[in-house]
């Protein structure tokens, strides 16, 4: 049977059907939520359930078992099985600022310069049409279309309001479009994309230290979020974990460990997973182990992770188990396309 849906400190209601996942039933009736990838992938469709019953027909991807119990959902796979309530970020009693930004759209960008940064991982800049800035929240991501329509998602790696836009990369074994990156793109090549998408930027009504995780070129928007932040002289702490496998994966390790002259209080802690016989004295092992050997109560932080999805799985749980409320951890999960829904339609309001 349909239930009736509210949204906590508002006066929005409205009725999911039977079998009626929460977000198309907002959707049917013109009530914008946010949401990003619509498989339960991606989680920028989370919301808090305050009361009352949801279930789902496949569990759900982005949510971990701590954040389940701590009554978090994702609205693009819930399904209500009694009347619900639910907070949303941004919307009435929702806990964190969600600035109003213009939806996505299409732009042919041309690739203006490639270097190679290190074994795998590509720079590549992106020019936008004649005049054209860039108009994202740092943090967030871009669509490659291409020919055939399906879709490859790289974080932007510069900060917004500039006339181009870097991306990091990396070379993924057997992958058709990064392949091409390193084999057969040349500088004036065009780009169809789309942007900007996604729900990972940084949520501005905290002043609470801010803990970022990086997995890999999980940095790239972890240096938009933090080159912006200096811009406007964030006064924040930052404590910076940057995991890969070995030492030659640290691809910007020096511009990296000089962000501390521009940010109040800085740490950054690379960790190796697979050193290997190599001469590396600093951190090994898995990065959020290394944060909490660090860091061993994160209750008085907020989190931003980025990077693989097992990364992002396992720091979620770490940290919930050391005192970060699963609602202060906001995550960019990798998922290669083939794992999301590879439909055009993505979008964030
Ligand atoms: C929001 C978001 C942001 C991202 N940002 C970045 C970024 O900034 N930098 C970055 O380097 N990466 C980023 N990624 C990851 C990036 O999108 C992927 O690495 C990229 O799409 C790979 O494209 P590809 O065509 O080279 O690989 P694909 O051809 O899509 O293949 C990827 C891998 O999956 C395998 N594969 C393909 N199809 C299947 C199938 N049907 N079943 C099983 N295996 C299959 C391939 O062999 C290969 O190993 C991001 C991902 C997301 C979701």
């Amino acid at each position: 049977m349909p239930h009736t849906i509210t949204i906590a400190g508002t006066t929005h209601q409205f009725e999911a059907g039977e079998d009626e996942p929460i977000l198309d039933a907002a959707m049917r009736q013109g009530l914008e939520l946010p949401f990003d990838c619509q498989v339960g992938g991606c989680g920028a469709c989370r919301v808090k359930v305050l009361e009352g019953e949801i279930d789902y027909d496949l569990p759900p991807m982005a949510l971990t078992a701590d954040e389940e119990e701590a009554g978090m959902a994702l609205s693009c796979q819930a399904i209500a099985r009694s009347p619900v309530v639910i907070e949303v970020e941004g919307l009435g009693g929702g806990s964190a600022s969600r600035p109003a930004m213009a939806g996505p759209r299409r732009v042919t960008g041309r690739v203006a310069a490639l270097e190679q940064l290190c074994h795998d991982v590509m720079w590549v800049v992106l020019e936008l049409p004649d005049g054209e800035t860039a108009e994202f929240r740092a943090g967030q991501y871009l669509d490659v279309i291409l020919p055939d329509g399906s879709r490859r998602s790289f974080s932007m790696a510069s900060a917004p309001g500039r006339g181009f836009l870097d991306l990091h990369v990396r070379n993924v074994p057997g992958g058709l479009f990064t392949g091409q990156v390193f084999g057969q793109t040349a500088v004036g090549d065009a780009w169809e994309l789309e942007l900007p998408l996604g729900g990972f930027y940084l949520r501005e009504d905290s002043d609470r230290p801010l803990l970022m995780v990086a997995g890999g070129t999980g940095l790239a928007p972890i240096k938009s979020l933090l080159e912006s932040a200096m811009e406007q002289r964030c006064s924040r702490a930052v404590h910076l974990y940057w995991g890969v496998r070995s030492s030659r994966d640290l691809y910007l390790d020096e511009q990296v460990a000089r962000w501390g002259e521009r940010l109040s209080a800085y740490s950054y802690v690379p960790v190796l997973s697979e050193p290997g016989g190599e001469d590396w004295k600093g951190r090994t092992g898995f990065v959020h182990q290394a944060v909490v050997e660090d860091l061993p109560d994160l209750s008085a932080f907020d989190a931003y992770l980025c990077g693989p999805p097992p990364m992002i799985d396992a720091a979620k749980r770490a940290f919930a188990a050391v005192g970060m409320p699963v609602d202060r951890m906001f995550a960019d999960s990798f998922n290669f396309s083939h794992e999301l829904n590879p439909e055009p339609l993505r979008r964030i309001s």
